[in-house]
């Protein structure tokens, strides 16, 4: 079974996509962690900004998603690539052509042969374009801006709610306007607007979906 759940930053997804997983026993892939691994492999390298550079790192790329965290040249970078600073240059990397063939192409191989639910912004029309379902979750900016402040503020990082606003704003536009593979919902895809309900009531949206498509 493949699940694929779509939609823009701070809508909802890795939350709803790992309780899903938990308790329908899937494996949950969050694929915007692969494309943070690549920016901040960029960032560690000073090659930001260097399309030939950046093309050629990937050749050489350690990246690998355990179930404890994510790795870049073996080295656990989980909480790193959740700091502002990718944030603000993980969408430039994703635009890159040949940076999504590399990353789709490891989300196939990492699915193939298992049960899973995968986030981020073209499962649904590219990667998988045959998920068994399909999930497009979207919540007003502002509303969105507010769970990313929350999120950060509790990990202990020091940032303003209007930069992290700016910052998902810009990222949408980049995201869905793109020519490679652009954020949008697929024909097929279910959406959900999240913005004024609780993590369970969207949970259980899902699962009932889930449970009707078997
Ligand atoms: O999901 P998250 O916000 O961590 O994703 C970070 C960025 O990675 C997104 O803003 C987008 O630019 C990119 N991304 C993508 N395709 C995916 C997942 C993420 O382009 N499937």
């Amino acid at each position: 079974m493949i699940i694929a759940i779509d939609g823009p930053a701070g809508s909802g997804k890795s939350t709803i996509a790992k309780l899903i997983a938990e308790d329908l026993g899937l494996v949950y892939l969050d694929t915007g962690a692969m494309y943070r691994l690549v920016t901040l492999k960029a960032l560690n390298d000073g090659i930001l900004g260097n399309l030939d550079k950046i093309i050629k790192m990937l050749d050489n790329l350690n990246i690998d998603i355990k179930e404890n965290g994510f790795y870049l040249d073996e080295i656990d970078v989980s909480e790193e690539i959740r700091k502002p600073i990718v944030s603000e240059n993980v969408s430039d990397i994703a635009a890159i052509r040949e940076v999504r063939e590399k990353m789709v192409d490891l989300q196939r191989k990492f699915s193939e042969s298992k049960n899973v639910i995968l986030d981020g912004r073209d499962i649904g029309t590219v990667v998988f374009p045959n998920a068994d379902l399909k999930i497009f979750l979207v919540a007003d900016a502002r509303e969105r801006a507010k769970r990313r402040y929350r999120e950060l503020i509790q990990k202990g990082e020091n940032v303003e709610i209007e930069e992290i606003y700016e910052n998902i704003l810009k990222r949408d536009k980049i995201d869905s306007t793109r020519k490679e593979s652009p954020l949008k919902k697929a024909k097929d895809a279910v959406e959900v607007d999240t913005t004024s309900k609780s993590i369970e009531e969207v949970k259980n949206e899902i699962l009932r979906m889930v449970n009707s498509n078997i």
